[in-house]
């Protein structure tokens, strides 16, 4: 489970980076808005607890990008004691919990534990990229009316995919969102679900390149691409 601290107080920061690895975690931090944006483009994560002043992009800012790409990353947003109207935000942004600063770390750490089983459990988002369609949460893939026959780990693989789609995912990237399943998976794996990935997927609309050096891009196949 891989959550990411994005708060400026290196003290605060500090805290809760122990106590979350502690509790077993794989901790990030970012120390201001525009790394904690970067750092949740080029990473999965299953949580991020998001400081809302942040200097360089406002908390609510890095939430709001987030959330128009489609992510449904859960979020655990800190607040000052008194800036009610951050928490308000916070929650009309798409923040799935709130914490006001100074909090007792058992309690964040309750939270933490809550919000990443929710994610789990899965949210209703159902992604498009040309007629095809994945249900995150019944972890599906359909092609207009057809249910794709699509292994767990494909579709774990397609997910990461069409999260970025347009964009180039690594390898390591897509080993990361795998690894609750497999531990220590090759690049040789990567290349035979992508292959397999490829084959189910050739009515779809949706293609799957490969960016040499690089890693894989989904992008929707243009009728009259040359
Ligand atoms: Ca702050």
């Amino acid at each position: 489970m891989r959550i990411l601290i994005a708060e400026d107080d290196p003290a605060l920061a500090d805290g809760l980076t122990h106590a979350l690895d502690q509790a077993g975690y794989a901790v990030d931090c970012a120390t201001n808005g525009e790394q904690a944006n970067l750092m949740l483009h080029d990473a999965v994560y299953d949580l991020a607890i998001l400081d809302i002043g942040l200097p360089r992009l406002d908390g609510t800012e890095v939430l709001r990008r987030l959330r128009q790409r489609g992510s449904k990353t859960p979020i655990l947003v800190l607040t000052a004691r008194d800036a009610i109207e951050d928490r308000v935000l916070g929650l009309d942004l798409g923040a799935d919990d709130y914490m006001t600063k100074p909090f007792n770390l058992v309690e964040l750490e309750a939270r933490v534990r809550a919000l990443i089983r929710r994610g789990q459990l899965g949210s209703n988002m159902a992604l498009m990229c040309g007629s095809l369609a994945l249900d995150t949460s019944a972890r599906r893939a359909r092609c207009g009316e057809l249910t794709l026959d699509i292994s767990a780990r494909e579709i774990g693989v397609l997910e990461v995919l069409m999260l970025r789609q347009g964009k180039v995912v690594n390898k390591e990237q897509i080993m990361e969102a795998l690894c609750t399943w497999d531990e220590g998976l090759g690049n040789n794996a990567i290349e035979v679900y992508i292959h397999r990935l490829r084959k189910k997927l050739e009515m779809s609309g949706a293609r799957i390149r490969t960016i040499r050096g690089l890693g894989y891009l989904l992008e929707e196949e243009k009728a009259n691409a040359t």
